[in-house]
């Protein structure tokens, strides 16, 4: 449970610029200070991946002035060796195990209030344990908490050159997974027998994690979220399979949808199913053609989600159409109905429509595609037809 990198380090020059971007917006929105727990925003910020513990780290933005990591004595090492602290970006400053660490945090925070005790405002990070924020309130009383999300999400959404070549990684090693996994054997084989194998060759391909492998055969493929079951997969049927992970502590996410006939050109699927995976595939490539700077996102959600209900299947495309990813599995930006967000130049998110009937079979296809200048920049590279496989 040490704190262990995970894949290349994020950049000296990288933490310099997002630490001096944080702390212009927090200083912009009124905030005293931003207290960033250990998560995807400190890997961030500092380039420190840590195991989130009861015993506090926390990187401490203030509006103005040196920013520092408070990290418990006995993490100091990873603390110190963080690229930020490499690089001299901040002062780490650790404590013992008899101290207090949330008072430690909260005078530290509190200071630029001057004479005042209390009555700041400050912004914790969005996955902040609820043990460390009741601490940190009970040490700043009469103050004002909010998500530190308010003001990270722009930083956060926008990937940077860096991020979306570790995303372009990312995408091209579960391409990889995909491909060797469609080239068999399957029929016979338990679905929780593939995801195993699936895990592993994530592993193999880079990733420090494989965070999940659906493979979701026969009228499993009809339960988007389905996991993976003992259920063994026979020939004539369809498999949803959507994997990923992270690499580089940036995300993988793909979804390809596989028949497999066991070499019986007879068990082909059906013409209900080829006409409810074109839609899918329709639906998946009007979506991402409609990618561009300035579409808001819920209109990727409408496009493909208009194909899909005037060729009668709306109502078993039960979920948005996509995610955003980064450093989370999913994070904003969402393309859901309602939400007006402008696409920006480096917004990073799935596109990943699928129709769904319950007890029978499903379809889904996936892709992660950042939004470019001149439209979407696709991620993964495979073929997104139905893959006929024997299996
Ligand atoms: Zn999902
Ligand atoms: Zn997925
Ligand atoms: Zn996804």
């Amino acid at each position: 449970m040490s704190a262990t990198a995970s894949g290349p380090p994020v950049t000296p020059g990288r933490c310099a610029d997002r630490l001096a971007a944080a702390q212009a917006l927090t200083d912009q929105a009124g905030i005293n200070a931003l207290l960033v727990g250990v998560g995807p925003d400190l890997h961030y910020l500092t380039g420190y991946v840590a195991t989130p513990l009861e015993r506090l780290t926390m990187l401490v933005i203030p509006a103005t002035g040196r920013v520092r990591l408070f990290a418990p004595r006995l993490e100091a090492t990873p603390a110190r060796a963080c690229p930020a602290a490499a690089a001299a970006l901040l002062d780490v400053v650790t404590w013992d195990e008899q101290d207090d660490a949330h008072v430690l945090v909260a005078a530290f925070a509190r200071a630029p209030l001057g004479g005042r005790p209390d009555g700041g405002t400050f912004a914790v990070s969005d996955t902040l344990w609820a043990s460390h924020l009741l601490a940190l309130q009970a040490a700043l009383p009469q103050s004002v908490f909010g998500l530190a999300s308010r003001v990270l999400r722009e930083l956060r959404m926008v990937k940077d050159a860096d991020e979306i070549d570790l995303l372009r990684q990312a995408a091209r090693a579960a391409d990889r997974v995909v491909e060797a996994i469609a080239a068999g054997p399957l029929v016979g084989r338990a679905e929780e027998d593939v995801a195993r194998e699936v895990r592993e060759r994530l592993l193999d391909e880079g990733h420090e994690a494989a965070a999940f492998a659906i493979v979701g055969s026969g009228p499993n493929s009809a339960s988007p979220h389905h996991g993976a079951s003992d259920r063994r997969i026979r020939a004539g049927e369809p498999i949803v399979l959507d994997i990923g992970g992270t690499r580089g502590g940036y995300g993988s996410d793909i979804t390809r949808t596989l028949w497999v006939t066991g070499g019986d050109p007879a068990l082909g699927p059906d013409e209900e199913y080829r006409r409810l995976f074109g839609l899918v595939r329709e639906a998946n490539a009007a979506a991402t053609a409609a990618v561009r700077p300035g579409v808001p996102a819920e209109e990727i959600d409408r496009v493909a989600r208009r194909i899909i209900t005037e060729g009668g299947y709306g109502e078993f495309f039960t979920h948005r159409t996509g995610h955003g990813i980064g450093l989370e599995a999913h994070e904003e930006p969402y393309l859901v109905a309602g939400n007006r967000e402008a696409l920006q130049v480096g917004h990073a998110f799935s596109v990943e429509p699928g129709i769904y009937l319950d007890g029978r079979y499903g379809a889904r296809i996936e892709d992660i595609v950042i939004c470019g200048q001149d439209g979407a920049d696709v991620l993964n590279r495979l073929s997104r037809d139905l893959w006929v496989v024997a299996g």
